[in-house]
This record gives structure tokens, C-alpha cells and sequence, in this order.
């Protein structure tokens, strides 16, 4: 018996990190896939990957960019034929590398992150609802991306991606009780820095700004997507019928700490 069997489930932002490394456990677990991302190329790439590591499951690929609103309902339609959508992974979101402080984030920088990170959650969240109740759904699982930087404050400013984050568990939180009674759980998931292509490109060989970063964590390294894509299956499956509303960090310590080990 697998701990997803009978759910369907979309993953956005599945063309690579916790995206994908979710899509494969969904599977394993026993889940239909749909995975989706707005990267065509890495979509067909990650879609084989997970093909291959989990023959035999459902898993197809659906390509939708999270922050244009008839593609994530496309998306969540495409879902109406396996009779409906039972998890969604809103996960899709971009750093941007010209994102900075108050004054040196500029508006395009701003609106994009925000339009991606915050309104693409909210399309996704949106519309597994309205399919949620087209199917008659008696319970259902919303788990968004958000990040430890909606929690602690970072002195390597990224003003942009810090706020879009904030409003996604803000907004988590606001659905999780608006829903609550129609039996749709709405989690927020709130990674600290992984070693996955989103910051490990906006890192590159700097070492020193590297070492800024991972002299935070007790265990004295990044995170990575497996670890996290774990508590994703948690809180995708029934186990967690309780879990209503909560911030799950998985962060390695890194919000708990003052002193890390030397
Ligand atoms: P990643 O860059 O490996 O994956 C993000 C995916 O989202 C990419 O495949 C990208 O193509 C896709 N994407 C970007 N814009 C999109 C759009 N408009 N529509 C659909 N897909 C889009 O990064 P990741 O680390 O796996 O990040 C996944 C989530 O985790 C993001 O929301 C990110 O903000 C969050 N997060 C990451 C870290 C980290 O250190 N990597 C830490 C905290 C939170």
C-alpha cells in the first residue's frame, strides 16, 4: 500500500529541484503525476527521469506558466479525465538575481517575483478548489512553497522574494481556515537554502558569499531537495489530516539556531 494510492496530483515547478524530486516520491508513493513547469525543454528531461525511476506509474507532463491564470486552469482541467485533482504542489517560484534592498530592487524585478511567486500560488490554489468541489472532493491537500526567509530576517537582501514569501503563508494560512470545514488542507512548506539549481546558479564559485550562507546551519550544510520533497508526501497524504494551516520548516535547524558548531 502506497501512502498517496488514489490521489492525483499536480506539481508545478516539477522540471527540476523540490519540484522534481516530489514528482518522483509522489509516484513511488503510489500517486498519479501531473507534472507541470513552464520550462518545455527541463519538463520532457524530468519527465523521463521520474518515467524511468517509477515505471509503471502514471506520471505525465502538462507545460503552464504558474502566473498566467487560463494555463494553471488548463492545467488543473487536464486533471478532470483522471476524475479530478486530489493534491496540488504549488511549488513553481523564481529568485531573482537582480533582486537587492529597498532601494536597489527595481519595480520590474518586484512585479515579476511577486506576479510569479505570489499570484502564481494563488491561481493554483484558486483552481484546485473550484475542481476540488467540481469532483465533490471530501478531502483534499494544497501544500505552497514558501521559504525560512517569510520567518527570519536575511542580511543578503532579497526584498522582492522575502515579501512574495511572506504572502504565501500569509494567504496559506487566510485559505486554511476559509476551507477548513469543505475538508481542503492548505500547508505552507518553508525550505532553508538547498543545494538545487534556484540558488545554487545565484551562488556559482563565490565562496565567500557560499560560506556566508552555510556558517547558519548547525549541521553545516545546504539542504536537499529529497529532504524536503519527504515532507511534501507527509503532508500530501492523510497522515497529516490534522495538519491544518501550518508552516512546516525543513531547514536543518537554521531558524533554531544562535551559535552553529565551528
Ligand atoms: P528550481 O529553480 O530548481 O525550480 C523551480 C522551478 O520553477 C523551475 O523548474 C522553473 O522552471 C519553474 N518556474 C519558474 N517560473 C515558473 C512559472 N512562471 N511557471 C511555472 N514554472 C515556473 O528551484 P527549487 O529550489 O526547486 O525551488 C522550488 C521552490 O522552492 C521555489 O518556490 C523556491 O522559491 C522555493 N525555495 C527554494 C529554496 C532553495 O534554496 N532552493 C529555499 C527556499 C524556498
Amino acid at each position: 500500500m502506497g501512502r498517496l494510492d488514489g490521489k492525483n496530483c499536480i506539481v508545478t515547478g516539477a522540471a527540476g529541484g523540490i519540484g522534481l524530486e516530489t514528482a518522483i516520491l509522489f509516484a513511488q508513493n503510489g500517486a498519479s503525476v501531473m507534472m507541470s513547469d513552464v520550462n518545455t525543454g527541463q519538463l520532457e528531461i524530468a519527465l523521463a527521469k521520474a518515467k524511468k525511476l517509477v515505471p509503471g506509474a502514471r506520471i505525465e507532463s502538462h507545460q503552464a506558466d504558474v502566473s498566467v491564470e487560463p494555463e494553471v486552469e488548463n492545467l488543473v482541467a487536464a486533471l478532470d479525465s483522471w476524475g479530478g485533482v486530489d493534491v496540488i504542489f504549488n511549488n513553481a517560484g523564481i529568485m531573482h538575481m537582480d533582486d537587492g534592498d529597498a532601494i536597489s530592487c527595481t519595480e520590474d524585478v518586484w512585479d515579476l517575483t511577486q506576479k510569479i511567486n505570489v499570484k502564481g500560488v494563488w491561481y493554483g490554489c484558486k483552481h484546485a478548489v473550484l475542481s476540488f468541489r467540481k469532483h465533490n472532493k471530501k478531502k483534499a491537500s494544497v501544500i505552497n512553497t514558501a521559504s525560512v526567509v517569510a520567518l527570519v530576517g536575511s542580511a543578503t537582501a532579497q526584498v522582492a522574494y522575502t515579501a512574495s514569501k511572506g504572502a504565501v503563508l500569509a494567504m496559506t494560512r487566510e485559505l486554511a481556515m476559509v476551507h477548513a470545514r469543505e475538508g481542503f488542507r492548505f500547508n505552507s512548506l518553508c525550505p532553508a537554502p538547498l543545494n538545487t539549481p534556484l540558488l545554487q546558479n545565484f551562488l556559482g564559485d563565490d565562496q565567500a558569499k557560499r560560506h556566508r550562507r552555510e556558517i547558519h546551519f548547525p549541521t553545516g550544510r545546504f539542504g536537499e531537495a529529497i529532504e524536503q520533497a519527504q515532507m511534501v508526501v507527509f503532508l500530501a497524504s492523510d497522515e497529516s489530516s490534522f495538519v491544518i494551516g501550518q508552516e512546516m520548516i525543513v531547514d536543518g535547524g537554521m531558524t533554531r539556531a544562535y551559535v552553529t558548531p565551528e
